[in-house]
Parts: structure tokens; sequence; C-alpha cells
């Protein structure tokens, strides 16, 4: 038998990401019962390692689901995809030379379907439902992750609940009523929404698929950091720049790593992972620099990036552990600046970036002028997602 057969999700149980309990992945989970933070899938890696190599990877489907073993979901008709993944690792050269950089780059996740690189999290999360039979889904969203989940709930024939902030972008607002979502348009901040999805889930048995409050999304998210690796030929770069809100990119990327150690792909050696965050919405920002483990929420949050509008993280800890550990740091930009950058990225690389995007950059020129970041090192900008989704905003910040 050839060893493509062989292939298969290598999931072994979930596990509370505070105590270590194990937990079981064949009925719909949420929050870890014991201590009521994330729950992590885990995987027999070494039985992962047999078919997951490095030889027979490059000729795999060119999508996030070509990790399969190391994803969660058991039987492959279940998966839900629009081909999300496998996005281009562009070597900025105009934008590094004019930085002074020889190795810049851009993982350019505006490609993905949506627009975004909430398809990831979103594919896996509703394959994962499909499988698990929870057929009618719920989330509080001010943005892109909204659209993620009309769009896979759409191709999966299931149903799809939103509440969101009324002053979110129109387009994440049109995506979901054009992928024929019930979209509820809330008076009041994400938090008022986080409520409302919370009580529609209690009272008609919908499931919520908020992020890290169920354990897959991170598992699509993670997949850029597999792709980082082999695409640069299964070395780690210096710097990993991330435009954080929940921080699920973060963790799922530093998950990855741990993992891909363990499948023999890379040693122990790991990027700096920086966390960038808007200077009105920095609850990380604030934690990493008191010292502290967990964040405190913020009030009344303000940025134009609706994707780091996020006052309260269920991973905060999470992410700053990985900050912390991989002796990276966590810093903050404004608004100005980051529309500054989506500027600067679209005029040098022919990139036009969500203001998140926009912000890795801007965090990039204070790091290069601090001396945090070297000219030297080989640095990943996450541009997470499209401008396309930010018209209604950045049009009126570039004077249009
Ligand atoms: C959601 C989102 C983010 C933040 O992602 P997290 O992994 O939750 O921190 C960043 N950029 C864009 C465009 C987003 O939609």
């Amino acid at each position: 038998m050839p060893a493509r057969t062989k292939i298969r999700s290598q999931i072994t149980h979930l596990e509370c990401s505070l105590t270590g309990t194990p937990c079981g992945y064949v009925i719909p989970q949420r929050l870890s019962p014991d201590s009521g933070k994330p729950l992590l899938v885990r995987y027999d890696l070494e039985k992962a390692a047999e078919t997951l190599t490095k030889s027979d990877i490059v000729a795999r489907e060119p999508n996030m689901w070509r990790y399969r073993e190391v994803m969660p979901v058991v039987d492959p008709a279940n998966i839900v995809t629009l081909g999300e993944g496998f996005t281009p690792l562009q070597h900025a050269r105009r934008l590094g030379k004019h930085l002074g950089m020889s190795s810049l780059l851009i993982k350019d996740e505006g490609v993905n379907p949506t627009g975004s690189f909430k398809a990831r999290g979103l594919s896996a999360a509703v394959s994962r439902a499909l499988e698990l039979g929870q057929l009618k889904l719920t989330m509080p969203s001010a943005g892109n992750a909204a659209g993620a989940m009309s769009a896979y709930a759409a191709a999966a024939g299931m149903e799809a609940h939103v509440y969101m902030p009324r002053d979110a972008p129109m387009a994440n607002q049109l995506e979901c009523v054009a992928y024929g979502a019930d979209l509820n348009l809330v008076d009041g901040f994400i938090t008022d929404a986080g409520r409302l999805s919370g009580e529609a889930a209690e009272k008609h048995g919908y499931f919520d698929v908020s992020t890290l409050k169920e354990p897959y999304r991170v598992e699509g998210k993670k997949t850029m950091g597999y792709e980082i690796v082999e695409q640069l030929g299964f070395e780690v770069p210096d710097v990993v720049i991330y435009p954080t809100g929940g921080g699920t990119g973060i963790v799922g990327i530093w998950k990855a790593l741990d993992e891909m150690e363990k499948l023999g792909w890379i040693g122990s050696e790991r990027p700096r992972m920086i966390c960038v965050q808007a200077e009105e919405c920095a609850p990380l920002v604030n934690a990493y620099n008191k010292g502290e483990e967990f964040a405190t929420p913020i009030e009344n949050p303000t940025t134009l990036a609706a994707g780091m509008r996020v006052p309260a993280a269920v991973g905060d800890f999470l992410v700053i552990r990985a900050v912390r550990e991989s002796g990276g740091t966590a810093l903050t930009v404004t608004d100005e600046q980051m529309v500054a950058s989506v500027v600067d990225m679209a005029r040098f690389e022919g990139i036009f970036p969500a203001p998140e995007g926009g912000a890795t950059l801007s965090a990039l020129q204070l790091l290069l002028d601090s001396g945090e970041v070297s000219r030297s090192d080989r640095v990943v900008l996450l541009n997470t997602g499209s401008a396309l989704k930010y018209l209604d905003v950045l049009g009126p910040a570039l004077g249009l």
C-alpha cells in the first residue's frame, strides 16, 4: 500500500492549556471544564511523523489541509474547504531595500477566501462542528471572523448567526448578509455582542465558535506557522511580527513550532514573537509591560483595525507566555502609523494590506529604530487581511 492511504488525523485528545488536564475530543467541547481556559488539541506526533515528512509534504494539495495528520478532522468527508491557506510568503525586496534589510518577508493572508486569515480558523472550526453534528453556529464579531464563519457555514449548508456591533466595517456586514447568515446588529461594544450571542446559544442550542472558546480555530491558524517554516525550506525566521487581537494566531504559530520540533522538521530554535496592538486597545501589551500573566480588559477600545479591537482575550496568558519564552516583545502603534504603512506596503510591494497588516510594518520600523530588531534579521510580517475589507474606514483616512 502506498503511504498516502495512511494519511489521517493523529488527534488523540484535548488538553487544558492552563492545567494540562486531558479531555475527550469525540463530543463538542468549548472551554476547559476544570479552569474555564482554552482547550488545545494534542496529536500522536510520533505517528504523524511517519507520514508527515519533509519529502512527502511538498507534493500535497496547496491549502492548509496538506497538514492533515496534525489537523483535528477525523473523516476527510467533513472537511469544509474553500482553498484557504498556503498563501504566498513574499520576499519584500523593495520595501526591504528601503529599510536597509535584505531578508524581509510578507506572509500575505489577504489572498485567503473572504479576504483574511480568519478563513483558516473558521474552515477548521466549521469542519469540526459538522463532524460533531453542531449545525447551528453563532458568534460575536466586529470583523472578518463573521464573514468567514458565514462563508464556511454556507458551503457546508449550516446555519450561521452573527452578533455584530453596529459600527463594524460595511464589508463585514455585507458579506454576512450575502452568505445568508442571520446578522444581528448590536448597539454597543463587542462585549455586548458576546453576551447576546451567548444568550442565543443558550436559548436556541447554537454552538458558539468564538475564538479560543472552542478548540479548533487555533488549529486552522497554526498552519501559518507550518507554512512559514515549509516555505523557508524548513528553516525558522529570526522574527515574526503579528497584529494581535485575541492572539489566536500567535498561540497557533507557537504551538506549530513545538509540533514541528517533535516531527523532526526543526530543532529547538524559535523566532522572536512580536505582539503588536493598537495604541487605544492594548490589553496584552499592557500586561506584558507590567510583567503580568493575565491581561486587564480595556474599556471603550477604539482603533480602525477591527481585527485588533479586542478588549479582553481568553487566551491572554498563552500569548504573553509565547512572547516571553521566544525572547520577543510587545508594543503598540497608532492608527495613523498603520494607515501610513498600508500605503507603504502598497507602493513598495503591490500588496494592499489591512490596517492590521500595516501595523506590523509600523512596528518593524519602531523596532529597527530602537535596535531590538537588526537589519540583518530575517523578519516575517503577517499581513492578516486585505485592505478591500476596510474601504469605508481607509477612504476617509486616505483623503477620499
Ligand atoms: C482577527 C484579526 C486579527 C487578530 O487576530 P488574532 O489571531 O485573533 O489576534 C488581525 N488581523 C485581522 C485582519 C483580523 O481579522
